[in-house]
Parts: structure tokens; C-alpha cells; sequence
């Protein structure tokens, strides 16, 4: 059966109303880029299982990490506990993150590793003396995660959290980065953040952005330049940088991490997602020891986080695994090869009725619809295609795993043109 009766009843999906969702596939099992479903039809990947398979599944070294690591243990605290890979992937992990990021904690998913990163930045300012300095800003349109202060520094809008209206913590925004990654820079762009800045440096303890791709806020690609003289208020201010490259991190934007397209380093670092290459939940905030050594001189003297799954060895000996992988091959190379392709072939969706932008950039393809999608409608078509894509509101995109092979990206673009030509009225929200 390619649905199955008691998920739709008693299992809550993401985003979903339990019962009332249209059935979730059933997955038998998943290799390289294929996902096969519980009848046999196998379907390509576009998705990656949202930006983190990206060596592919069932991939043979990642899966020896983790038989050899569980032969070793699953599992011990962190609490006056370390181990062998929490200790290695902290090497790996801080020869790869800009300089001069070099404090590492672990955290058990993106959403966790993002409340570490605020209350770090809160821990700082008032070891510092500067108890006021308590606000949080951001732009529109970000996404940073579902825990309740994530869910805070998310759009308003499109973070879909505006139904928890004033029991959230209200925080500063600014309007999303306008200038495209390619576009024309407008110096005139950076006014709000400056005015933010006059206005309410003092009581800002941090500014939290996804650096040049705003992901799940809007498949947005905005200029390198924004970030530049973001940074450069920041640190004329005296408030900490926090770049959300969960999503961004490991490759994808076609650098390793997306701050390196404007050539930036932030004060605190979130990454995530590809961390353990999709095998399971692992997040990290990476920060300075001038700041961990800032914290350590406060009132409470520690850090005042510590998860019962931090740096849990099974997730460290395959993150490990999975970033060896990756820097043992030529992913950037790799990563252009997609994006060409992305570029080719998502191009004749521009000339089509109801779409209204298409972008590329790195190994990640968006169509942005002139109207929300009715997802319900067209699961059917995806099968018929072959693809497995989960767009959300008017945004049909691909962040394929970067093992997909040309024939197979030629195909799950051809799938996506044809399933957005296809689009009738009754497809649409109004
Ligand atoms: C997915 C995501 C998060 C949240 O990560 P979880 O592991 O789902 O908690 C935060 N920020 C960004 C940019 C993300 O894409």
C-alpha cells in the first residue's frame, strides 16, 4: 500500500492536520537519489530530504561510520564526559567554518542550535555589563527554525507563526534584502538597517540572518553586499552577527558556507541540516573563544545550555564521515555542474503562464508561481513524473542530493516544467 491508514489518523507530519492532510507516501527504502515507495515506483529526489541528504542515501561509508561507531556505543552524556568523534568532527568542523570561529557546541537539531546562538548572544552582552542589550533584529522573510525563539526571528508572515501573535517575544525587523544575488547593488538598500542601528544599536544584543539564501522564508537569493555592510554595523555597534547557514552550510550556494560569498565571518555560526549528510539530527553553534571566554566571565560563570543528546556520538561519527566525503571530492566543481544544469533546464519554465520568477543559484532551482500551489493536486502528477518534490505557497523548487547524475536532473527538471504547465485554475489558491 503506498499510504497506510493508521499514519493519516494518528500521525502528525509537518506543517499538517492530522487526518485531514492529503496521505503521506510510504517509503520502503531510499538509495543514491532514488526514494522507493512501498509499491515499488521509484521516484528522484529533488529534495534532499530538505537540504540534507546530500551524498544520497544508503551511502556505503556513511553507513560504516555508523555500524563501527555502534559497535563502539551509541551514546554517553557530555556532562563530564568527551569522546573520540565529537572531538575529531570538532577539528574537522573548525578547519572548515571562516575564521576565526573556534568554540564549538553541539546541539541536537537546527532549531536548538538557533536558541543557543540567542542566548549565547544574551549571556555575552550581559557579562559585558550591558543588561539592556536584550533585543534580537532580523529581516523579513527569514526562517530560523519552530522552537519558540526561533520561531520569533522568523517572517512574521511567511514563518507562518503569526498566529502565536503576542505570546512570542517581539522582536526588530527590517525589510528582506531587496537586491538579487546577481542584481545591481543599491546602496540605498542598507538605509532601514542603518536607521535600525541609530536608533537601537544599544539595545540590540544580536542580529540573526541566513546569509544570501533565505530559505523556507521565500527561496530568496539576495546581494553579497547586504551582508558586507550588515557585518560592518554589527561590528561598529558592538552587536553580534549570527548567520543561520542551516540550511545554506556544506555546499550548497555553491561555497562552502554562504558567508564566504560576501567574504564575511559572523560572530556566532548555526549549521546543521547536511551536517551528518541526513542520517540523522545534529546542529552545532560555532563561535569565538574571545566571546566563550566573555560568557565564562559573567554572572553565572557557564554557558547555561547542555541537551541530554549533545554531541551524540553516533550523529558526530557520521557527520564526520559525511564531511571527509565531502571535501575528499570536488564538490564545488560538482555543485557548478548542477547548477548549470538548473540553469538550462528550469529556464524554458520562465516562459510559461502562472510563473513568475525562476532563480538558480548554486545546487538549488526555484519556480516561483504567480499563486500558492494546492499541493493535494498534484502528488498524483509528481508520481507520473517520477520526482518527489514537496513545494510550499507558490515556490515549486530542488535542492537535489549532489550525487544526482545528469540524466536524473534532466528528468527532474522535465518533470517540474511539465507539472507547472500543466496547472489549471482549480491547482491554485486564489
Ligand atoms: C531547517 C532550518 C532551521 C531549523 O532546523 P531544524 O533542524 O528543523 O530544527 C533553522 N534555520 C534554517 C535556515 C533552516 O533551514
Amino acid at each position: 500500500m503506498l499510504t497506510d491508514p493508521f499514519d493519516r489518523e494518528h500521525l502528525w507530519h509537518p506543517y499538517s492536520a492530522l487526518g485531514h492532510a492529503p496521505p503521506a507516501l510510504k517509503v520502503a527504502r531510499a538509495d543514491g537519489v532514488l526514494l522507493e515507495l512501498a509499491d515499488g515506483t521509484r521516484l528522484i529526489d529533488g529534495m534532499a530530504s530538505w537540504w540534507c541528504a546530500i551524498h544520497g542515501y544508503n551511502h556505503p561509508q556513511l553507513n560504516q561510520a555508523a555500524i563501527e561507531q555502534l559497535g563502539r556505543m551509541a551514546h554517553v552524556m557530555f556532562g563530564g564526559l568527551t569522546h573520540e568523534p565529537a572531538i575529531a568532527l570538532g577539528k574537522q568542523l573548525l578547519a572548515m567554518v571562516p575564521q576565526p570561529l573556534d568554540a564549538v557546541f553541539y546541539a541536537d537539531s537546527g532549531s536548538v542550535s538557533v536558541e543557543v546562538a540567542l542566548k549565547m548572544a544574551i549571556q555575552y552582552q550581559a557579562a559585558r555589563g550591558r543588561p539592556r542589550r536584550h533585543d534580537i533584529a532580523t529581516t523579513r522573510s527569514g526562517y530560523h527554525g519552530d522552537t519558540w525563539n526561533a520561531m520569533s526571528v522568523c517572517d512574521p508572515v511567511t514563518g507562518m507563526h503569526g498566529l502565536f501573535g503576542a505570546a512570542l517575544p517581539s522582536r526588530r525587523f527590517v525589510p528582506a534584502p531587496a537586491t538579487p544575488f546577481d542584481g545591481a547593488w543599491d546602496p540605498a538598500e542598507i538605509a532601514p538597517l542603518e536607521r535600525l542601528f541609530a536608533d537601537h544599536g544599544d539595545e540590540l544584543a544580536a542580529f540573526i540572518i541566513e546569509p544570501v539564501v533565505q530559505g523556507a522564508g521565500g527561496m530568496r537569493f539576495y546581494h553579497p553586499q547586504y551582508l558586507r555592510e550588515l557585518a560592518r554595523l554589527c561590528r561598529a555597534h558592538d552587536v553580534l552577527l549570527i548567520c543561520d547557514e542551516i540550511a545554506t552550510g556544506f555546499g550548497r550556494s555553491g561555497r562552502l558556507f554562504a558567508c564566504e560569498h560576501a567574504g564575511i565571518a559572523p560572530d556566532i555560526l548555526c549549521i546543521g541540516k547536511a551536517l551528518t549528510g541526513g542520517y540523522m539530527t545534529l546542529a552545532a553553534t560555532i563561535t569565538r573563544r574571545d566571546i566563550a571566554d566573555t560568557i565564562a566571565s559573567g554572572e553565572a560563570g557557564v554557558f547555561m545550555h547542555g541537551p541530554t543528546f549533545m554531541a551524540n556520538p553516533l550523529a558526530c561519527a557520521v557527520a564526520l564521515a559525511s564531511t571527509r566525503l565531502l571535501l575528499a571530492q570536488d564538490w564545488q566543481g560538482n555543485v557548478q555542474r548542477i547548477e548549470q544544469a538548473l540553469r538550462e533546464w528550469l529556464a524554458p519554465a520562465r516562459a510559461l503562464p502562472r510563473v513568475a520568477d525562476v532563480r538558480v543559484l548554486g545546487a538549488i532551482g526555484v519556480i516561483e508561481l504567480t499563486a500558492p500551489l494546492r499541493l493535494e493536486r498534484i502528488q498524483q502528477r509528481m508520481l507520473e513524473q517520477g520526482i518527489w518534490i514537496r513545494p510550499f505557497g507558490r515556490l515549486v523548487y530542488v535542492m537535489p542530493p549532489y550525487v544526482i547524475d545528469d540524466a536524473q536532473l534532466r528528468q527532474l527538471c522535465d518533470g517540474m516544467l511539465a507539472l507547472v504547465e500543466g496547472l489549471q485554475d482549480e491547482d491554485m489558491r486564489a
